[in-house]
């Protein structure tokens, strides 16, 4: 409508929520959809988490908490990243919010003005480039495709850089992607922004845990730009807390000061509860996590000699997170059963959706349209089903 603000006007949908939506209203009519569009784990909450947040009512943490949340949390934070990460950080380089999401908003509305150059590696998770839109800022991408791991090299990097940019931000674990940085290519990337001391760096590390090929690395433990890292992670998918909405981020102290004070004039600190919760799911270490982690490998495998096994799918095996972002440009311009032309990777996702009744999202929405992402947070016969459905659906393109 023609009087909302610019803003929200130039805001597109999250293309993930909109196509677990579309995937809801056909269940809804009673078609059996299997959902491979969400970025949740399948798993509920550790039960020593659920039993802090209970007792924490009982104990009446009902009360507005700090705005960068309660300081035995935030220690709590402080102590996770030097055990897990090895990294020093003091309680006021950290600040608690509502998800990781809210995390990387803050950070972007921190520090972008309108016309500073934000990079993104392709493909990125999708309200990345959103974000920055709402900052005014403009994204400048970097393309990646599969032949490369959806890695970028210090020398794409170098080329991507003007004097008008201001932050690079990535994920790794990726999402969509599952790709891994090394600590030897973070490295590589590390010697670039040494040259450029301007540049602030995001390095969201919420897949972190999930994690097949070796320990995690974050480009924070390089001593040379670790005060331009912003670390942004959370509880969502280690803990399987996607709906208790917490994360936070881990800066220098100015960066840390500003979110809290944007976060004091708009959110204030995030639900009392979930901060007593997630106190609990740091001092009880790692053992759900493990778990989980053991699922996620073995359905790794399924997936990927399962999609093997489909003419004209192209896949990587990634290395984390609980992605696939396998290339399907090669179904672009066949047609369905009743003639309509598959044209990019949104019309794959919606003929999988419609006519194999499984729910994917479309690589356009990550900046890479000729792939698309399926999520294995999964049962493994729904991964069986859905793959075998998309099998049987891709074969009617003609
Ligand atoms: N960053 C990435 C790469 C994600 O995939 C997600 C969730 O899907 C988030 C951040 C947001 O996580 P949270 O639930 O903590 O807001």
């Amino acid at each position: 409508a023609s009087y909302l603000s610019n803003r929200i006007n130039s805001l597109s949908e999250s293309a993930t929520l909109k196509m677990t939506k579309l995937g809801r209203e056909l269940a809804a009519k009673g078609i059996n959809v299997i959902s491979l569009s969400v970025g949740e784990p399948d798993f509920n909450t550790p039960d020593n988490v659920k039993e802090a947040a209970k007792k924490a009512l009982d104990e009446n943490y009902t009360r507005y908490s700090p705005v960068a949340g309660y300081p035995d949390l935030r220690q709590a934070v402080v102590d996770k990243l030097k055990r897990e990460n090895g990294l020093d950080y003091d309680i006021s380089q950290i600040v608690i919010s509502t998800g990781a999401k809210q995390s990387l908003s803050n950070v972007i509305l921190t520090l972008i003005n309108p016309g500073d150059e934000v990079i993104i590696p392709t493909p990125y998770w999708v309200s990345y480039s959103e974000m920055v839109t709402l900052a005014e800022g403009k994204s400048v991408f970097i393309d990646t495709t599969i032949e490369s791991n959806f890695k970028i090299t210090p020398e794409q990097l170098e080329a991507a850089i003007t004097p008008k940019t201001k932050l690079f931000m990535f994920s790794s674990p990726c999402n969509p992607t599952g790709s891994v940085y090394s600590k030897e290519e973070l490295a590589g990337l590390a010697k670039v922004f040494e040259k450029y001391p301007n540049i602030f760096i995001i390095s969201d590390e919420i897949y972190e845990h999930i994690n097949f090929v070796d320990k995690h690395e974050s480009i924070a433990q390089f001593d040379s730009i670790k005060d331009r890292v912003i670390i942004v992670n959370g509880f969502s998918k280690a803990y399987a807390m996607t709906g208790w909405r917490l994360g936070y981020i881990a800066a220098n102290k100015e960066i840390a000061a500003a979110n809290e004070k944007l976060q004091g004039q708009t959110t204030s600190g995030t639900c009392s509860i979930a901060q007593r919760a997630g106190i609990a799911a740091y001092q009880d270490g790692l053992e759900s996590v493990q778990k989980m982690k053991e699922a996620f490998a073995r359905r790794r495998q399924l997936v990927y000699d399962l999609l093997n096994d489909i003419p004209g799918v192209k896949t990587n095996m990634p290395e984390g997170a609980f992605y696939f972002f396998p290339e399907i440009s090669s179904f672009f311009g066949k047609k369905d059963p009743e003639g309509n032309v598959i044209k990019d990777s949104a019309d794959l996702a919606l003929y999988l959706l419609n006519y194999g009744h499984i729910a994917t999202v479309g690589g356009d929405s990550f900046g890479n349209n000729n792939y698309i992402r399926l999520s294995y947070a999964a049962s493994d016969e729904n991964l069986k089903e859905a793959l075998r459905r998309m099998k049987e659906a891709l074969a009617k393109l003609v």
